[in-house]
């Protein structure tokens, strides 16, 4: 089993490379079975994805990646203003609506709640990594404990693009806190499409991330 959880489209209006149709059948060629499309804080994507997936054989959730940003400023050496994605799996893409993608964003409260609103798990997106930089190991554990005293479900820890070394440390975190871990590439089209080739690697993370993967069926 190849599973990815992180995949964006040409909905994604800033980033993303090729049709929902287009990127199902490269997650296809690539022998992905399990796969939610996450598109930058919109589901106008889902209904041609799932047709899409359901064509070509793949276990399909719809999903979203929404950016949010803290309320106050939990990081003390961090005195910008920074957002964290958190991607939405298995949500009813009616009950998410259509957002104001610009700022200000939702908070990390509201943001969470709308997915579990929309019956998904939420799930923060590579941490490590906000969108706009990186933040200390120190940091991510804060942000972490914050997110799940917020209800989050899951860490998106076996992300492609992550070094063994982050990998082991998110790792370390998402048990701490008993969070579910999450897999995915970051599709964009060239951005991230490296990674699908990886089989080995695809199928030890789609293992580990199994406690997710019967958790989304569940909600099905
Ligand atoms: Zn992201
Ligand atoms: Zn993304």
């Amino acid at each position: 089993m190849k599973a990815n959880f992180h995949i964006h489209t040409s909905f994604s209006t800033l980033d993303g490379e090729q049709s929902p149709t287009k990127t199902f059948e490269t997650m296809a060629e690539h022998g992905i079975t399990v796969a939610a499309i996450t598109d930058h804080d919109n589901v106008n994507g889902c209904a041609e994805a799932r047709e899409a997936c359901a064509r070509l054989g793949i276990e399909y959730y719809d999903g979203i990646e929404l950016t949010v940003q803290p309320e106050g400023s939990p990081l003390p050496d961090f005195d910008s203003i920074f957002y964290i994605h958190v991607l939405g799996l298995g949500v009813n893409p009616a009950k998410i609506g259509k957002l104001n993608i610009f700022p200000p964003f939702l908070t990390f409260k509201q943001g969470i709640d709308l997915i579990h609103n929309a019956g998904g798990l939420a799930v923060w997106a590579h941490p490590l990594w906000g969108p706009s930089g990186q933040f200390h190991n120190a940091e991510t554990e804060i942000l972490a404990g914050i997110l799940k005293d917020l209800g989050i479900d899951g860490m998106e820890v076996y992300y492609a693009h992550f070094s063994d070394e982050n990998l082991a440390f998110v790792e370390k975190i998402a048990d701490r806190l008993k969070l579910l871990k999450s897999t995915g590439t970051d599709y964009h089209g060239a951005y991230g499409a490296k990674y699908l080739k990886n089989s080995a690697r695809l199928e030890e993370f789609a293992e580990k991330a199994l406690p997710l993967i019967e958790r989304l069926r569940k909600r099905k």
